[in-house]
């Protein structure tokens, strides 16, 4: 168990006296807070905080970072509030300590969007001040230390995040040790097959590949000291995680995984680096694919070295890595390493550093996301790290991540680029946009002012910057058009019902139509909007209420008129959804939903509301405007005729279709259309439109035909 005293001990030399003493008043008020306070692993709590500041004192980060580490966990779990932080500590320690604070005010009560919603305070608390996420990554350090006194599924949990969302960050951020602990100590959790299998196959080639590692160890240094390149060398068995991640990426078993070895030799210049990478290139045979020159073209977290990997006389392959001190340092700490000295300030920093230039971008475009889901879903693909590395006609390197097209390429150089591309032209030949970039590859965008996006796009732009823009923009038109609908529905409305507004212009009619309508409208524009999208529905009364004097004498509607408009209304209101009173209601033809199934609305201009599965492909992939999005839910009352399609693959055998079709009578559903045709040589594909009444009728028919013998697999469609 860590002591207070180890880390003042490992500060004191860094620090100043003065900056000591608001970590031991931060050290006593945490263990007043946590007073009697005990972990799932039986320890006291206190222990918790003080190993995160351990870990973060390691990193050598400031006094600061430090006491707020300290009091990470005092929000959460103790009666203490940010105010008493506040007057103890300042605005600064208490901003830092809420900022790590998951927020406990988040009202949501499901578990995911509630863990979405919280990462997604962390990030936007982390581009205020970075240290935020320096203390949550050494909370998460310790949290997966001890992890193994929780449930499965929490470990799993805490795992499978910290491999999707911390790690990554750790890396974006050239956090290099931080990374790779997070990795490692996650993976166990995430799979643990594949890791107690790597583990057993380290341990049986461990002696044999140290002795080998020493003995090249030894000739390097020998050979370095003949060219008089200063040199530290050591070396070292891959990590499992390192290891797995290779295997997973070039596709190979666990026989087959070869390269165990690495060596690093840190020297003082970058001349010295290239120097010793030609000797060691004249010593051994060395792989053309493991060479990799990162000091002239630094990765986007500008880690640099260069890397390459050599060949032993048994034919095992070893990976080395030649850098300076400063790359080394930078490659251990990256960013945190700049927090040592006090010298910079939080928020300069997040503005300046060329490694956040992602977080910066991602912020400014997820400004407006509010699902926290949506945003966690974005974070997700644009922390995936940018591995291809494509060139300009030029010669610039553009790196984007794998799974990259050539119109993600056109947004990556320039938004204005990317919104007007025309076409692709890749080494030198026309290709598609929807080409996925091989690493290496010249990329030409050529543009035209006439070229906008298509909802298409959406399709095949994988980054979330390419994504963000086509949605922004398209929804941009889609905005301006309801506006244009919007004002000449309100002309046209006004005309019908003989009315015309004299009276009122610019804020008074605005005031008076927030005053009739809704409070939140923001200006006419944003009106005439809402009457677009239909929204807002104009009829004489509303008009009435909005223009009172300018009303003509009302026509009385007759009983009659009434009546038959009561009659004449559309077949399809007979379905009725909650939310949507007075819209008319269709449902998507795309995937006809059924009742009791998950659904979504999205308004259709002057059509009324079409409601879709959420199993929609048009909908999994957003490519349905968001704003146009409404909630709704089926009315369980309305029982009803739905017609749903069903694929079944079976084995080719006589009397399947008339086992298939048997069941369905038996759970009283109607056939309309059946169709047969022969898959393969011995399996049959049967296509099935069934009448249903609900989609627990469905899918009891689902499971009744996968029951039969010969039936491979049943699905929707
Ligand atoms: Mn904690």
């Amino acid at each position: 168990m860590i002591r207070f005293d180890d880390i003042l001990e490992k500060v004191s030399p860094l620090y100043g006296e003065k900056d000591l003493v608001p970590l031991q008043k931060a050290y006593v008020f945490a263990a007043h807070s946590h007073k009697g306070q005990v972990r799932l692993s039986g320890e006291p709590y206190l222990n918790h905080p003080l190993e995160v500041a351990n870990i973060l004192a390691d990193m050598k980060l400031d006094p600061t970072t430090l006491v707020a580490a300290l009091l990470h966990d005092v929000l959460e779990d103790t009666d203490m509030t940010a105010l008493d932080i506040k007057k103890l500590f300042g605005e600064e320690i208490a901003h830092l300590v809420e900022g790590v604070t998951k927020i406990g005010l988040v009202e949501e009560s499901h578990p995911e969007t509630r863990r979405a919603e919280t990462i997604r305070k962390i990030i936007i608390a982390m581009t205020d001040d970075l240290r935020v996420i320096f203390i949550k990554l050494a909370d998460r350090i310790h949290n997966l230390k001890t992890l193994k006194y929780l449930s499965d599924k929490k470990q799993k949990q805490i795992a499978q995040e910290t491999l999707e969302i911390y790690a990554p960050i750790a890396n974006r951020l050239g956090m290099g040790r931080t990374k790779a602990e997070l990795e490692d100590l996650s993976f166990r959790y995430v799979d643990q097959k594949n890791y107690f299998q790597i583990l057993s196959l380290i341990k049986t080639k461990k002696k044999d590949s140290e002795k080998i590692l020493k003995k090249i160890e030894k000739q390097m240094i020998e050979l370095m000291k003949e060219n008089h390149i200063p040199a530290e060398i050591s070396s070292r068995i891959k990590r499992p995680y390192s290891i797995y991640r290779k295997m997973k990426r070039q596709n190979v078993s666990f026989d087959q995984v070869y390269d165990f070895m690495a060596l690093r030799l840190i020297t003082n210049t970058a001349r010295n680096c290239y120097g010793a990478l030609g000797i060691i290139h004249q010593n051994w045979t060395h792989l053309p694919s493991g060479f990799n020159d990162f000091i002239s073209m630094p990765k986007p977290n500008l880690y640099q070295a260069l890397h390459t990997t050599i060949l032993t006389k048994k034919k095992q392959t070893i990976e080395i890595q030649i850098r300076t001190h400063e790359m080394h340092e930078i490659s251990v700490n990256g960013i945190a390493a700049h927090w040592k000295y006090k010298e910079t300030d939080a928020k300069s920093m997040v503005k300046e550093d060329k490694r956040l230039q992602w977080l910066r971008e991602m912020v400014d475009l997820y400004q407006e996301q509010k699902d926290p889901r949506k945003f966690l879903k974005s974070l997700k693909t644009n922390l995936i790290p940018e591995e291809v590395y494509v060139f300009t006609p030029k010669g610039k390197v553009i790196t984007l991540p794998m799974g990259a097209t050539a119109l993600d390429f056109a947004f990556k150089i320039h938004t204005e680029i990317g919104l007007h591309t025309d076409g692709a032209i890749i080494n030198g030949k026309q290709m598609p946009l929807n080409s996925i970039l091989e690493p290496g590859t010249i990329v030409e965008i050529t543009s035209s002012d006439k070229k906008t996006p298509s909802r298409n796009w959406l399709n095949f732009a994988f980054t979330s910057k390419a994504q963000h823009h086509i949605k922004r923009w398209l929804n941009k038109q889609e905005q301006l058009k309801n506006i244009s609908l919007g004002k000449k529905l309100w002309n046209k409305q006004l005309t019908k019902h003989k009315m015309k507004n004299t009276s009122l212009k610019g804020k008074a009619l605005l005031n008076k139509i927030r005053e009739v309508t809704h409070p939140h409208i923001r200006s006419l524009k944003h009106f005439y909007e809402m009457v677009g999208i239909g929204k807002i529905v104009l009829n004489r009364k509303l008009l009435e209420k909005i223009l009172p004097e300018s009303a003509l004498k009302p026509k009385k509607e007759t009983l009659l008129k009434k009546a038959v408009k009561k009659v004449t209304k559309k077949p399809e209101s007979a379905i009725k959804v909650k939310g949507t009173e007075g819209s008319q209601v269709k449902l998507a033809r795309c995937c006809s939903p059924i009742l009791g199934e998950s659904i979504i609305g999205y308004i259709t201009s002057g059509k009324g509301i079409t409601v879709h599965s959420l199993r929609c492909h048009l909908v999994k992939k957003e490519i349905l405007p968001s704003q146009r999005m409404v909630e709704v839910s089926w009315d369980k009352s309305a029982k009803g005729d739905y017609e749903a399609a069903l694929s079944i693959k079976a084995e080719d055998k006589p009397g399947v279709l008339a086992k298939v079709t048997s069941s369905i009578a038996k759970m009283k559903a109607n056939i309309r259309k059946a169709n047969v045709n022969p898959d393969s040589e011995s399996k049959t594909r049967i296509t099935l439109n069934i009448i249903v009444h609900d989609i627990e009728q469905l899918e009891r028919i689902a499971e009744e035909i996968k029951g039969i013998a010969e039936v491979l697999s049943v699905a929707r469609i």
